[in-house]
């Protein structure tokens, strides 16, 4: 029998071991860590053999193919072994895309993919479709493709995903912008991260409608990368798109959101909606079904959320802001005065982009983590008043005696959390339950 390895044993993994091992194959599954203890117990009841601490490389290096986790660099050892014997190298996407014959709407990007797909699961579902969400969201595709339960599967894409994508040809493919982020894992060049990226569109065909932000200067500079067979769905600020923005509302072929009706705030929100419902219409559901949908639309939590209203001053966690681009966009959501709380480990983040916004907004600048002194150095001269702290308590105190009526405070750090909480969502949680008790009593 052929042997299938996978390496890493987490949601994806685990899940592409049962798809493969119900096709009939000898799977091996090898994990450089630990694997929770409900995916070990998955593991033995399906008679699935593996490793934890460490890969054994000639048993893994037998296989006819090796599926990776999105996790593991390719710089390891083992993924440079692998290479070396040329061994087919594919992620569970790829794998799993094989086995159904469901519709595939996939999402990528830098920002919004979470917001996007879910939005877009949302239409889908709302119309009464069969719809499975999944890759970095939710249960693992290839365990909802070995369940065969869907119609249709709305995927959220990242880039090491895409990286071991070849034959995964979405029917709508969706990438929304594309800004730095993970050079590390791209030689520190933007050229490789825009070519992983655009992986998404790489089978694109007449059959393949290719949904994107047309307004992306990074975008609008590589549309030569999609195959010119493909229909182009594009969203803009510019009125020749299918999905045409103003600061009022979406026109669409046939269709008109009111942005004032909607249930997502922002000109990025803009543009998240019409690519979802660009998206969500390519895939067979009418405007007016998606339009019914959309107000009953409640989008993950951390994502500018508001957390509470106190004296007039109200308090939003955006706490999954990790990155310059998602902040800029976060400032760019506000009218009101803003208090703004920034910081985390810093990754290699240039800030100058936000500093008109910044000097235009935010009364007030709280730095909170490690790399405080880079914020300091970076923002001093420009916000009025400045504290920098490690105390997530101090920093909600701050707030409240900076705070008046009419103001904002707001989360959205640009930076990852590792230092001060376990991620963001535990950022964000600690923000929310820190500003309930400190701040409502
Ligand atoms: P992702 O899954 O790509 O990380 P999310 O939907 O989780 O995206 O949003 C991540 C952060 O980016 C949030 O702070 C959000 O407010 C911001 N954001 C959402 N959509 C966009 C967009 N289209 N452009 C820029 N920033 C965005």
């Amino acid at each position: 029998m052929a042997l299938i390895s996978i390496l890493g044993g987490g949601e994806s993994g685990v899940g592409a071991a049962l798809l493969a091992k119900s096709k009939g194959f000898d799977v091996f599954l090898s994990d450089a860590g630990a694997l929770k203890e409900n995916y070990q117990q998955t593991l033995r009841d399906n008679e699935i053999e593996f490793e934890t601490g460490g890969h054994s490389l000639e048993r893994i290096l037998s296989s006819q193919e090796i599926i990776i986790s999105p996790g593991i660099p390719e710089k390891t050892d083992i993924v440079k072994a692998i290479k070396a014997k040329a061994i087919s190298l594919v992620s569970e996407i790829e794998f799993a895309a094989r086995y159904t014959n469901a519709k595939i709407v996939a999402i990528t990007g830098s920002n919004g993919k979470t917001t996007t797909t879910l939005l877009t699961y949302h239409f889908l579902k709302s119309a009464g479709l069969k719809v499975g969400l999944a890759g970095n969201i939710g249960q693992s595709f290839a365990k909802q493709v070995m369940e065969d339960k869907h119609d249709v599967y709305v995927l959220e894409i990242s880039s090491f995903q895409l990286d071991r994508c070849f034959q995964f040809k979405p029917d709508v493919a969706v990438l929304l912008n594309i800004t730095p982020d993970h050079l590390d894992r791209y030689e520190y060049q933007f050229e490789n991260y825009i070519a992983s990226k655009f992986r998404i569109f790489q089978n694109a065909d007449a059959s393949t409608s290719c949904v994107f932000w047309a307004d992306d200067e990074v975008i609008q500079s590589n549309l030569a990368k999609i195959p010119a067979s493909a229909t182009f769905k594009t969203v803009s600020f510019q009125q020749k798109a299918n999905a045409y923005i103003t600061a009022e509302k979406i026109q669409f072929d046939g269709a008109t959101l009111t942005l004032a009706d909607a249930p997502l705030k922002g000109p990025h929100n803009a543009i998240n909606m019409a690519v979802a419902m660009l998206a969500a219409h390519e895939a067979g559901v009418s405007f007016s079904q998606i339009l019914q949908s959309l107000p009953f639309f409640e989008n993950a939590p951390h994502r500018l959320e508001p957390c509470g209203v106190w004296n007039g001053v109200e308090f939003i966690n955006d706490s999954k802001a990790t990155n310059v681009d998602a902040v800029f966009y976060a400032l760019n959501s506000y009218k009101q005065p803003l208090i703004l709380m920034m910081g985390g480990v810093d990754k290699g983040n240039e800030y100058e982009v936000l500093d008109p916004l910044v000097k235009e907004k935010v009364k007030g600048l709280i730095c909170l983590g490690t790399d405080n002194a880079k914020l300091e150095a970076h923002f001093g001269g420009i916000v009025p008043q400045l504290f920098a702290t490690n105390s997530l308590e101090d920093a909600v105190l701050k707030a409240k005696e900076w705070a008046v009526d009419g103001d904002v405070v707001l989360l959205s750090p640009a930076c990852a959390s590792f230092d001060l909480f376990k991620n963001y969502e535990d950022r964000g949680d600690q923000f929310k339950n820190t500003v309930k008790r400190l701040i409502h009593g």
